[in-house]
């Protein structure tokens, strides 16, 4: 392309262009108003003007009562004027390396003569003002330059000439991929006059306009290949359809040693209803820490093992396999369910039971991490997959099951509390249930920072909870790449407050390192109250359930997101007593101060997620980016959450009258979405 030479085009490559499309679709931050361009002859004091002029005369005082100043004269066919500049001594270097300068500022009078103060550089090339004086800017209107994110090296003014010449040459060959009817049922403008009209606005009503088409294009685009793969899903056929009966229904519920809560029968129903489906369920249950997730995931399993299936629960870690294996032991202690666990930890011969017993179809119920959809693993009649915390579940471990010729229903449970514009997005192919209530009498929990001068307090604090029976966790952050001079950090600690601190009472260890039956032993301890304080490193971020535990310290708290802080704080405030959860540390950055206060002042897991996504943007919430969240260049998933909707609307209605987008009309679109997405979404069966 004109003006893009290879050095360039490397400058241009930092900023995620590697196209002419790309360099299309690489819209201005923002723009900046020339208001009113006049020749200097025509300003008249009071007015705020844009002139152009050459460079007379310069003056520059670093002090002048106090204050610096940069003075120029400045002149244009017409006549010549003054400007000037207080306490902005960089103008000095700014305007030695011009001969003209567009200036755009207030006039007035100032010893008889006309005078520009404090007016802004803009800063365009000859060509690019030459563009700029159309008829209206001449006539006195404002005129809009796009100003670009860019980079050292790639100056507004070049920025601009190539994206006029991007546009001059390629906009007209910018794939629409919109109906007329389509655009003007949404007000949208052409594909051509949008990318014209968003790098060179006549108006910022426009540029708005020609921004909002292109945020409904992306975000339709990836809604598309949502919907596409939705279809996938729903093609397969299972082999099994579940039904719950009354009787299924009432035999479930007389396990457990509470009623459930409305929030958690509605997410039943919902489960329910898709389960008697031909088509395999695909749903992620949404829910706070403690919400009671669990128990609706153990409903769901024992309809299917009382429909005569297999069913299996996958757990992230080790322990949390071991928890649930427990958790669910005692739920089961009056059923006839018979369940295996499935994990790393066990011996080799109870390994080749659990497998002969999974083949056979003598094992109901498999508990386990990953390893349940390993090789070697092979079910008779698998119904029901229950995966908990795993978001990224789905694409992988689904086409894996897929080979082995399996297509049970799959439920995934994810105590993330993810906005709803991102469930939108990263689990766009998801049905989703959500948990919004918490079981009753659960007392909310304290949370407090505590510096360093008043630590003493907090050990004496916790003392006294500890003397009345409760228990503490105490956390130590990831200090360092490595784990073991993580795992180090916790033991000396673990050290230290043994003899130190609580010498009369029993600290354990637990890190990430520990061999899994040590873990287990461990957290057995810990669970039958054999030991009082659980020193760890992160491992206890999800999914550990005791409910005497009600002091969570964290150390170093500054150094975790609220995600983290988040998970860890929900370990506690499970039972009957109040829960104070202690952030020690000392936050070094406003942004770190902010986020322990946010903690101190909500305990809801959907507030903190929407402050998290508005602090750090959607690419890093909650270490979503690993889980395939595509990045949007144009929307915003915040602030054009509206239009987010209707793209998905439209596209998932789109999909389901053109299932393989195999239509004329949606030749482009199929292409396009492929190109965009085909590998990062598995697409099934596209056009
Ligand atoms: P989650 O998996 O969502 O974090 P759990 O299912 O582990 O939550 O439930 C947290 C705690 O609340 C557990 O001790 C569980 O037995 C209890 N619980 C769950 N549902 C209810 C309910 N409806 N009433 C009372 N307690 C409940
Ligand atoms: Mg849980």
């Amino acid at each position: 392309m004109k003006a893009v030479g290879p050095r360039r085009y490397e400058l241009l490559k930092k900023l995620g262009v590697r196209s002419v499309a790309d360099l299309l679709l690489h819209l201005p931050r923002t723009y900046e108003e020339s208001l009113n361009f006049i020749p200097i002859s025509q300003v008249k004091p009071g007015a705020l003007v844009t002139i152009r002029g050459r460079i007379l005369d310069k003056d520059y005082k670093p002090k002048l009562f106090g204050k610096s100043r940069v003075w120029v004269l400045l002149a244009d066919d017409s006549g010549e004027i003054e400007a000037v500049w207080f306490d902005q001594s960089y103008r000095s270097k700014q305007l030695s390396e011009v001969d003209e300068v567009t200036l755009s500022g207030k006039a007035r009078m100032y010893e008889d003569k006309l005078q520009l103060i404090q007016p802004k550089i803009i800063t365009l090339s000859k060509e690019e003002l030459e563009a700029r004086l159309s008829p209206s800017a001449k006539r006195g209107q404002k005129t809009l330059l796009p100003l670009y994110p860019t980079t050292s090296g790639l100056g507004q003014e070049t920025f601009r000439r190539i994206e006029r010449n991007a546009l001059e040459k390629y906009a007209d060959e910018f794939p629409e991929i919109f109906s007329e009817n389509f655009r003007k049922m949404r007000q949208f403008l052409p594909i051509e006059e949008a990318l014209r009209s968003v790098h060179f606005p006549p108006s910022l009503r426009i540029a708005r306009q020609a921004k909002r088409r292109l945020a409904y294009e992306e975000f339709f685009l990836l809604e598309v290949a949502m919907a596409l793969r939705r279809r996938g899903i729903k093609e397969e056929h299972k082999a099994h359809r579940i039904q719950v009966t009354p009787r299924i229904d009432q035999r479930i519920r007389r396990l457990f040693p509470f009623k459930l809560t409305s929030a958690q029968d509605r997410a039943i129903s919902e489960i329910a209803e898709d389960l008697q489906h031909q088509e395999p369920m695909n749903r992620l249950l949404q829910g706070d820490v403690g919400s009671g997730k669990t128990v609706v995931a153990v409903y769901a399993l024992l309809a299917a093992v009382a429909n005569k299936l297999q069913v299996a629960l996958m757990a992230p870690t080790e322990i949390l396999a071991e928890q649930h294996h427990n958790t669910l032991s005692f739920f089961l202690r009056e059923a006839r369910v018979r369940m295996k666990l499935l994990t790393g930890g066990i011996s080799r011969s109870q390994r080749n039971e659990a497998l002969s017993g999974i083949r056979v179809g003598e094992v109901d119920l498999a508990v386990g991490t990953h390893a349940l959809v390993e090789e070697d693993v092979d079910f008779k009649r698998l119904g029901l997959l229950v995966v908990d915390e795993q978001h990224k579940f789905g694409v992988v471990q689904r086409a894996r099951l897929r080979q082995k010729g399996l297509t049970p229903d799959c439920l995934v449970m994810t105590a993330t509390p993810i906005p709803r514009t991102l469930a939108l997005t990263v689990f766009g192919d998801l049905d989703v249930s959500v948990i919004d209530e918490l079981p009753p009498g659960r007392v909310p929990i304290k949370t407090h920072l505590v510096p360093p001068q008043k630590r003493e307090r907090a050990y004496e604090f916790i003392r006294k909870e500890i003397n009345k029976g409760r228990q503490a966790y105490i956390v130590y952050p990831l200090i360092s790449e490595s784990d073991a001079i993580e795992a180090k950090a916790a033991t000396e600690m673990a050290d230290f407050l043994a003899r130190e601190v609580f010498s009369e009472f029993k600290v354990a260890l637990l890190t990430g390192r520990m061999p899994s039956a040590k873990k287990e032993e461990v957290m057995l301890d810990f669970r039958t109250r054999k030991t009082q304080i659980l020193v760890s490193t992160v491992v206890i971020e999800v999914g550990i359930d005791v409910p005497n535990a009600t002091i969570m310290v964290i150390e170093n708290a500054e150094r975790f997101g609220l995600a983290a802080l988040h998970q860890l704080r929900g370990r506690i405030g499970r039972g009957r007593y109040q829960s104070f959860c202690l952030l020690f540390g000392e936050p070094k950055t406003d942004e770190a101060r902010r986020r322990l206060q946010i903690m101190t002042q909500t305990t809801d897991g959907f507030s903190l997620a929407e402050e998290d996504l508005k602090n750090r943007g959607p690419g890093e919430f909650f270490g979503i980016r690993q889980h395939g969240m595509p990045e949007l260049k144009i929307a915003n998933l915040i602030e054009d959450y509206e239009l987010l909707r209707m793209a998905r609307k439209d596209a998932f209605s789109l999909v389901k009258a053109d299932p393989y987008l195999s239509r004329p009309e949606n030749f482009l679109l199929s292409r396009m979405v492929r190109a965009k997405f085909a590998q990062r979404l598995d697409l099934v069966n596209v056009g």
